[in-house]
């Protein structure tokens, strides 16, 4: 069985079900909230549980927000919520160039953009680093996936300050989050789990701020959230995901899931009860890189290291599980 045949049932209402709100007839079953609603209450439900999230951050409600936009469900909701609570949002997109993949991300971004009329800047990763996704790979001797998300996560910091923005905010969702929980549970990953929160300071004139405000939603809430409100967005998997490790913890969770709703929940919002959003002196105190002074965890930043090995220095691939994740 997939995940998406697991997740069929999902959404399927008991007979005459009402809404658990307003007792009008529902159109959701969110078995985890042991709730059905209308789709007026279910959008309630949803930006409820956004602005709960972003409660929690420690943000200004008139500071400009940069949403990093794949063109994927997930962006385009938090997107699409963020602007509906009334925050200042502009838009930004990485042009990865992976056949078949990148286009129609990058259009279902554009597309976005153009409908609300809120702005969006796009930048292509091989401009930024002088080589395409492929190139680097074969150069550096690492696997595609691995250096996507490590560029993206590098670029996006930097792009966010060109852009002049000092927060972003990306679309990892509820099964991102404890999913990676577990893996880092699980392999007794200390140094990730620390700094385990949807929320990270940035450091002034260095870093963005970095918030995840859909952490408190599910991927199927996203996609109910999408397809209420005709957000039209691009559902492909990436052709180099395939190996991605996180996707077999989430399988292991929907599977305790479906046996017990509300697992999921249980297991990422126990662990962060009680926990604080990082202070900024956490992030201030980070080593920074000797290259270019982003702050990092080992003495070259995830960026400086891939361009040292592209540029012809070391190109052992021997750092890569050093590559903090997002
Ligand atoms: P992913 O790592 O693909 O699961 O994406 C997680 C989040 O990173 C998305 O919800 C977006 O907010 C952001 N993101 C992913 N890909 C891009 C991209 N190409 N450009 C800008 N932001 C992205
Ligand atoms: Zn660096």
């Amino acid at each position: 069985m997939t995940r998406g045949d697991r997740k069929a049932s999902y959404g399927v209402l008991p007979r005459g079900a009402k809404c658990s709100r307003c007792r009008s007839q529902a159109s959701v079953h969110l078995p985890s909230h042991h709730a059905n609603f209308c789709d007026d209450c279910f959008l309630r439900f949803f930006r409820h549980a956004v602005e709960r999230a972003l409660r929690s951050f420690p943000i200004r409600k008139d500071g400009e927000i940069v949403v990093a936009v794949s063109g994927g469900k997930d962006s385009l909701a938090l997107w699409s919520v963020l602007h509906e609570l009334g925050y200042r949002t502009r838009g930004l997109h990485i042009a990865l160039g992976i056949a078949g993949f990148s286009e129609p991300s990058r259009e279902a971004s554009e597309a976005f953009s153009r409908r609300y009329g809120l702005p969006l800047a796009v930048y292509a990763l091989n401009e930024q680093v002088g080589y395409t996704l492929e190139e680097i790979a074969r150069r550096t001797r690492r696997t595609i996936c691995a250096l996507c998300g490590s560029l993206k996560r590098h670029l996006l910091n930097r792009l966010v300050r060109r852009e002049g923005g000092t927060i972003v905010a990306t679309g990892h969702n509820l099964d991102d989050e404890a999913s990676r929980l577990m893996g880092n549970i699980l392999r007794h990953k200390r140094q990730y789990l620390e700094r385990t929160y949807p929320f990270l300071p940035g450091v002034e004139g260095v870093m963005p701020t970095r918030m995840k405000p859909l952490f408190r939603l599910d991927s199927e809430e996203i996609r109910i959230y999408c397809r209420i409100k005709g957000i039209t967005f691009f559902e492909g998997r990436c052709p180099f995901a395939k190996g991605a490790t996180n996707h077999i913890f989430l399988e292991a969770l929907d599977l305790l899931e479906e046996r017990m709703p509300g697992t999921k929940r249980d297991f990422l919002f126990g662990y962060l009860e009680g926990k604080a959003p990082p202070s900024p002196e956490v992030s201030a105190a980070m080593k920074r890189c000797a290259v270019c002074g982003h702050p990092s965890y080992l003495d070259l930043c995830g960026l400086c290291r891939i361009i040292r090995a592209l540029e012809g220095g070391d190109t052992s691939p021997q750092h890569r599980h050093d590559v903090p994740r997002t």
